[in-house]
């Protein structure tokens, strides 16, 4: 199953400590929203979970698997970038189907999985464009896709809103909230809107100098007698 537990996990830069020890446990299909002030260590926990940088103690669980080490590729997570990180010569369809490609998967399949992904987040009629010939709101959909066609049990969602307006910014939110519920899998959402918890999560981690100071649910961590 896809259940999350971070054991003692420990990240170091030289002298930092961005993450101090941390225990957290994530049931599979949990919508999990992390804040707290800028430098408490979110974003590095994050790509300790995603494999883009490998814990300095402690570990990773995900489902009956240790993946502290493994690489991003093999853990069954998958991250969508604050900048997107498109390949701005490949089409959105090329864009999207290109993480399976990396994992060996044969033409026919690729394209048939990209397929499905994209009418998930009702991409379809912009296969052919270039990232450059879409909006920010469009882009961002495509760097969805293309962390969801792997099919991971954990995405991981760095800040996902702020780049876009406000408007934009609830329709995204609700889009999130009925993909995460209609694929199952959990959400690692950072953000630093409380609003945008208490309307997304199922469980929320507030952080403060690389620890975890409280995980509830946003009921009980927003609204203490
Ligand atoms: P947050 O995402 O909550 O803003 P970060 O995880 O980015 O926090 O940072 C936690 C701490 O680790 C900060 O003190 C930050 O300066 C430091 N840090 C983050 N990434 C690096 C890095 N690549 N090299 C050195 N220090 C880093
Ligand atoms: P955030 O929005 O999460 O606070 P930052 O602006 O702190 O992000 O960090 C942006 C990038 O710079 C990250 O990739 C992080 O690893 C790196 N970084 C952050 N702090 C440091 C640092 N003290 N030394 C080197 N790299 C850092």
């Amino acid at each position: 199953d896809g259940s999350l537990e971070l054991v003692k996990v420990t990240k170091r830069y030289g002298e930092t400590l961005a993450v101090d020890a941390i225990d957290l446990r994530v049931p599979a299909g949990t919508y999990c929203c992390f804040l707290g002030p800028s430098g408490c260590g979110k974003s590095s926990t994050m790509r300790m979970i995603a494999g883009h940088e490998i814990a300095s103690s402690g570990d990773i669980i995900l489902g009956a698997q240790n993946i502290t080490e493994l690489a991003p590729a093999k853990r069954g997570t998958a991250m969508m970038f604050q900048n997107y990180a498109l390949f701005p010569h490949l089409t959105v369809l090329d864009n999207v189907a290109f993480s399976l490609k990396m994992r060996g998967q044969s033409k026919a399949e690729r394209y048939r999985k990209a397929g499905e992904v994209m009418e998930l987040v009702d991409l379809t009629k912009f296969a052919s464009r270039l990232p450059a010939q879409l909006s920010g709101g469009q882009q961002q959909r495509v760097a969805l896709a293309r962390a969801l066609v792997t099919d991971p049990g954990i995405l991981i969602l760095d800040e996902p809103l702020s780049a876009l307006d406000p408007f934009l910014r609830l329709k995204v939110r609700t889009e999130l909230k009925r993909l995460q519920r209609e694929l199952g899998i959990s959400f690692l959402h950072v953000t630093h809107g409380q609003d945008e918890a208490m309307a997304l999560a199922d469980l929320v981690v507030i952080m403060k100098d690389g620890r975890i100071e409280q995980a509830a649910s946003p009921q009980d961590v927003f609204h203490r007698p």
